[in-house]
C-alpha cells in the first residue's frame, strides 16, 4: 500500500478519517503530497475497523481492487460506519504484483489488521500457506502474524537486514493497540484530544502533525504514545 492511516481513540466515523479530510486518503488516492515511490494509488483500497457492537474486538474489512475515488457505495455508507480503531489504505501496486482484492490491505489474522507501505524481496520471506495472496505485502503480513506483533520491531530489523533495499512501513492494530514502523518511507503522528492518528502523510495542514524519524517503531496504547529507534528494539512489550 502506498498510503495508509490508523486511528485509535473515541469512536468516529470512517468517513471523517478517510473521505472528509482535505488531504485524506481519498485525495491521496490520486494526488498524494509526500509520496516518493509511485505517482498515485489507484490499485485498490481497504478499510479495516474494529466493531464496537461486538465488544470492540471483532475486525471487519471492506476492500476493493478499484480506485477509492470511484466507489460511490463506500462514500454513501462510510459516514454511518463508526469505530474507535481503524486501519485504512490506498494501494499503488508494485510492478509484478497482482491487482486483486486479496492483495489489498488490511490483511488480518483474525485479531490484528495490518497494512504495508513499501516493497520487499519475497525471497527473504518465509513461505506461508496462510498468506492471502502472492503479493509481497501479503507474505510479509503472514510472516509478521506468525512471529506475533510483540516482535514487530525485531521482525522488521531482521527482514530489513536480509533485504537492504526493502521499504517496510507497517501499520497494525488490534482494537486496543496501534503500531507503526517507519522504515524507508514517511510516517506522521497526530495527537488529537479524542485519539491518535498515524498516517503516511498528514491529512490536513494542522501544525500539530509530527514526522516520525526513519527506522522507528511507534506504539499507541493504554500507556499513551511511545517511539523507539529500530536498532534498540528487543521484544516489544
Ligand atoms: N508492495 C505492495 C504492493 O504491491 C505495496 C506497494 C506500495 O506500498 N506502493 O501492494
Amino acid at each position: 500500500m502506498c498510503r495508509h492511516l490508523g486511528w485509535l481513540g473515541s469512536p468516529v466515523s470512517i468517513s471523517s478519517l478517510v473521505l472528509e479530510p482535505p488531504q485524506g486518503l481519498l485525495l491521496q488516492s490520486y494526488a498524494p503530497r509526500r509520496q516518493k515511490h509511485g505517482l498515485m494509488n489507484a490499485d485498490g483500497w481497504g478499510v479495516g475497523f474494529f466493531d464496537g457492537s461486538a465488544d470492540g474486538a471483532v475486525p471487519r474489512r471492506w476492500r476493493s481492487p478499484a480506485p477509492l475515488w470511484g466507489d460511490t457505495s463506500f462514500a454513501s455508507v462510510a459516514p454511518a460506519l463508526r469505530s474507535h480503531c481503524v486501519v485504512a489504505a490506498v494501494r499503488s501496486a508494485t510492478v509484478g504484483m497482482p491487482i486483486e482484492i486479496s492483495a489489498t490491505a488490511p490483511f488480518t489474522d483474525g485479531q490484528w489488521m495490518l497494512s504495508h507501505n513499501g516493497v520487499v524481496d519475497r525471497a527473504v520471506l518465509p513461505p506461508s500457506r496462510l498468506a492471502e495472496s502472492v503479493c509481497d505485502s501479503a507474505l510479509l503480513a503472514a510472516a509478521i502474524f506468525a512471529r506475533g506483533l510483540d516482535a514487530l520491531g525485531d521482525t522488521i530489523i531482521e527482514i530489513g537486514n536480509a533485504d537492504p533495499q526493502a521499504r517496510l512501513n507497517i501499520l497494525a492494530a488490534n482494537g486496543a493497540r496501534l503500531l507503526a514502523t517507519a522504515w524507508g518511507d514517511t510516517l506522521f503522528l497526530l495527537q488529537r484530544t479524542d485519539g491518535v492518528v498515524l498516517a503516511s502523510e498528514p491529512y490536513d495542514d494542522d501544525p500539530d502533525w509530527e514526522e516520525v524519524p526513519d527506522r522507528h517503531l511507534v506504539e499507541v496504547g493504554a500507556d499513551g504514545v511511545q517511539s523507539t529507534p529500530l536498532n534498540r528494539v528487543k521484544g516489544t512489550r
